[in-house]
């Protein structure tokens, strides 16, 4: 049995993904990597070896990497840094032995400069190039995004305004439950067969829905008429400016509204449903456990 080892487990998605590991194979074959084992203490009491350490932090993820043969890599959260930082851990598990790394990427199609989401396209372009070169077996799961960000994209005072205002057009996302991303990476963490070794895996939901579908399901579960606006980029940025969000942020909402409604989270491949076994929780399922009652 390979012994695993999987990186931001004190995070939601390492979380959940050691969390199905557990389920499916037993402690002593799953390491994790956290920065703060105090925030560990609940998987080292399960028997979950806890390693210390750093993407930053070469001699750390050494040590961590020694007796490891898959690797489940989170990408940072720093992403002005996150392209060195994950060179950092793939340089490191080279040496260290390790045989396989899984690396969590991002769904997308334009990979040129002029990508609206180049701001963190770019860094996962860098390490799944990294990756491919390092010489290890790899496995690139390109997420799109998680049905769990909407909420956010939505708005946190949505439901007094009733609006979704987001530059996003008529553009399909492939919205899927980060939980059922997890689930799907502790499986082909767990795969002894060699079927998801040197591949590149779009991990995202089973359909593609618009912003303005999205209103229409959160009216329906909620009972309030939700309106979705897309504003022109300069008329985002302008009333978004006025109330007085980061220009940083406003770059990043404009970024995923723009990335949409040019299609680069579109693709619905059936992967993810087909790793699982099952269909994936749709996003009318998903809000439900959010707006419902
Ligand atoms: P999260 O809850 O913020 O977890 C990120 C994890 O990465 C945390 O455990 C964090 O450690 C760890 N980490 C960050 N920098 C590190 C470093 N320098 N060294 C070691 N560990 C480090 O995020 P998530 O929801 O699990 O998502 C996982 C990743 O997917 C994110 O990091 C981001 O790159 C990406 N993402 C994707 C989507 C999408 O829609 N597809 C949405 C959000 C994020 P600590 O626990 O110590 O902070």
């Amino acid at each position: 049995m390979s012994k695993i080892l999987v990186t931001g487990a004190t995070g939601h998605l390492g979380k959940a993904v050691t969390e199905f590991l557990l389920q499916k194979t037993d402690a002593e074959n799953i390491s994790i990597l956290v920065r703060d084992a105090a925030k560990a203490e609940d998987f080292k009491s399960k028997g979950v070896e806890i390693a210390v350490g750093d993407y930053n932090d070469h001699a750390s993820l050494l040590q961590a990497f020694k007796g490891i043969d898959k690797l489940y890599l989170v990408s940072g959260t720093d992403i002005a840094n996150r392209s060195a930082q994950q060179e950092n851990v793939i340089k490191a598990a080279k040496e260290a032995g390790v045989k396989h790394i899984v690396y969590t990427s991002v769904q997308h199609k334009n990979e040129s400069e002029n990508s609206p989401i180049a701001m963190i396209a770019n860094s996962h372009l860098y390490t799944e190039k990294v990756l491919k070169e390092s010489g290890l077996t790899y496995t690139l799961l390109q997420h799109g995004l998680y049905a769990d960000v909407i909420p956010m994209f939505a708005g946190e005072k949505l439901l007094e305004n009733k609006t979704i205002y987001l530059p996003a057009g008529e553009g399909k996302t492939a919205f899927a439950a980060r939980i059922d991303m997890a689930e799907a990476g502790a499986v082909v963490l767990l795969d002894e067969t060699g079927k998801f070794d040197n591949k590149y895996i779009e991990i995202a939901g089973s359909e593609a829905v618009s912003w303005n579908q999205i209103a229409a399901i959160i009216s329906k579960i909620t009972g309030e008429t939700i309106t979705y606006v897309s504003p022109s980029v300069a008329d985002f940025t302008a009333t978004l400016t006025q109330a007085g969000v980061p220009a940083e942020y406003i770059g990043f909402f404009t970024g995923f509204g723009q990335g949409a409604s040019e299609g680069e989270f579109d693709t619905t491949t059936g992967e993810l449903e087909s790793i699982l076994g099952r269909k994936p929780v749709t996003v009318e399922e998903y809000l439900g456990g959010v707006y419902g009652v």
